[in-house]
């Protein structure tokens, strides 16, 4: 436990934005690292889905099944202690089907998809740590993470799985972590990033790759979006010996992905469990035609002065827009918060508790969120910009995102939609189209017929 304490203290570090280069009238990006960072710490607990899970199986010769407790898995005590400690009743979902297999004796192969939240981390962490033989003092389960952030948040989660089971002993692979050449590493498990564990392993021999048992690969989809990543991962998985037990997790199930999964997992069991869809069933949809940046600013503060709005949240395609709205928004009394891409993951932290708490009424936000935060009390979605791909056509995806709701937020809601040109018309008409679902034209002068 000490071990993890002192490698713990880097952690505070890992927040901070380095370098940021997009300027404010580019249109601001999204880091898929930095999201899913963000959705990892925002989260209040275990997504839950009413979805089946699927299951393709490779390997016909071994029983698959199922649980729905933590003692049918027979852990160590300690471990299922460590378990009933973080609050964990039963398996999620994906536990119940993922926690057999990756337990199993002999060892299983597994690819397993599913959204942010629904219980992956928890998953292969308890078999990380199951796995672990802590007679022999060597690196036995080595975890990759796409970026320093989530390999310390990884690591956390085993600390706290690991809370009563303190002969486990366990290492970051992690920029500012070093050891001195020559040391062989004692730690039973190592959760780091692919370019460090390459280092440690194959470059300066630190501990045997061929001693390891459990190897977890998570976050592919991150990892593959990483320059060099997915060559580092080969280069590491070479050396790894066949019997080694491979674990494959991401959130989405790309082809790019899939090909990457092929590499690394033989013979896997694959599960996946399908995402609630979002719909925009209980949404009433509206555009409103303005000739300028000014008009679409009176166009919210009319919708302001005739219906009552829970929070509403306001896109914007640029930092410069998003700067622009909010401070006029302010001097108008409101209380506006903004998000953006030049704020450390951190600060967004920050900025999303509040509005969640309900401090500020307004959410102002460029491209850096679209999914993710689920906040019931919003009412009103307003796309001060449309929502483009990079070749300005309609990105019916994103607005879905942003407007659309998933059966746990069901409620009915509003969303308002701002056209300055005909090219944001024509992106509203192909939205329109797209969805099947009328997006109607309100007369702002007239906004009762809203309500
Ligand atoms: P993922 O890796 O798929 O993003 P996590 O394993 O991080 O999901 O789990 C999401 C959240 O749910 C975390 O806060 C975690 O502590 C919690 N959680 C995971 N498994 C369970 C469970 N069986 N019961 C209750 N909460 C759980």
């Amino acid at each position: 436990a000490e071990e993890l304490e002192i490698t713990n203290k880097v952690a505070g570090l890992g927040l901070k934005k380095p370098h940021d280069q997009t300027s404010d009238d580019t249109p601001d990006t999204v880091n898929p690292a930095e999201t899913s960072l963000l959705m990892k710490i925002i989260r209040q607990g275990l997504v839950e889905s009413k979805l089946d899970i699927e299951v393709q199986r490779k390997d016909p010769n071994s029983p698959l099944y199922s649980v729905k407790t933590f003692e049918a898995l027979h852990l160590k005590p300690n471990l299922l202690k460590g378990v009933y400690a973080m609050g964990f009743n039963a398996p999620s979902k994906i536990q119940e089907t993922a926690l057999p297999t990756l337990l199993a004796d002999p060892p299983q192969n597994m690819i397993a998809q599913s959204q942010s939240g629904t219980g992956k981390t928890a998953a292969f962490v308890l078999a990380m740590l199951s796995r672990v033989d802590s007679s022999k003092n060597y690196p036995q389960v080595l975890c990759l993470s796409p970026t320093y952030e989530l390999a310390i948040q990884t690591g956390e989660v085993a600390a706290k799985m690991a809370k009563f089971c303190p002969e486990i002993k366990l290492k970051y692979a992690v920029r500012g972590e070093e050891v001195p050449r020559g040391t062989k590493i004692t730690d039973h498990i190592i959760i780091g990033t692919p370019g460090k564990m390459l280092d440690w392993g194959v470059k300066f021999g630190m501990f045997d790759l061929s001693k390891i048992k459990v190897f977890v690969l998570d976050e592919a989809d991150v990892m593959i979006d990483r320059q060099g990543h997915q060559d580092q991962c080969i280069r590491i998985h070479k050396c790894l010996p066949q019997t080694c037990q491979m674990m494959f997790f991401s959130a989405t199930y790309g082809s790019a992905v899939m090909e990457f999964a092929e590499i690394i997992v033989p013979n896997p069991i694959i599960i996946r469990l399908l995402r609630e869809e979002e719909s925009l069933d209980n949404i009433k949809q509206y555009y409103v035609k303005c000739q300028s940046p000014e008009e679409k600013y009176r166009a919210i503060c009319n919708i302001y002065g005739v219906i009552t709005i829970g929070q509403a949240i306001i896109f914007c395609h640029t930092r410069k827009t998003a700067s622009w709205l909010s401070e006029k928004m302010s001097k108008d009394g409101h209380s506006v918060a903004v998000l953006s891409g030049e704020l450390t993951v951190e600060q967004r932290i920050a900025v999303l508790d509040r509005f969640r708490a309900g401090l500020e009424k307004v959410l102002i936000t460029t491209n850096v969120l679209s999914r993710g935060i689920d906040v019931e009390q919003v009412t009103l979605v307003v796309n001060f910009d449309m929502p483009m791909d990079m070749d300005k056509k309609a990105d019916c995806e994103t607005y879905l995102h942003r407007i659309g709701r998933t059966g746990r937020f069901g409620k009915a809601g509003l969303a308002i939609n701002l056209i300055d040109s005909p090219q944001a018309m024509q992106i509203c008409s192909d939205i329109e189209a797209h969805f099947g679902k009328k997006i109607r034209l309100l007369d702002i002068e007239d906004a009762e017929e809203i309500e």
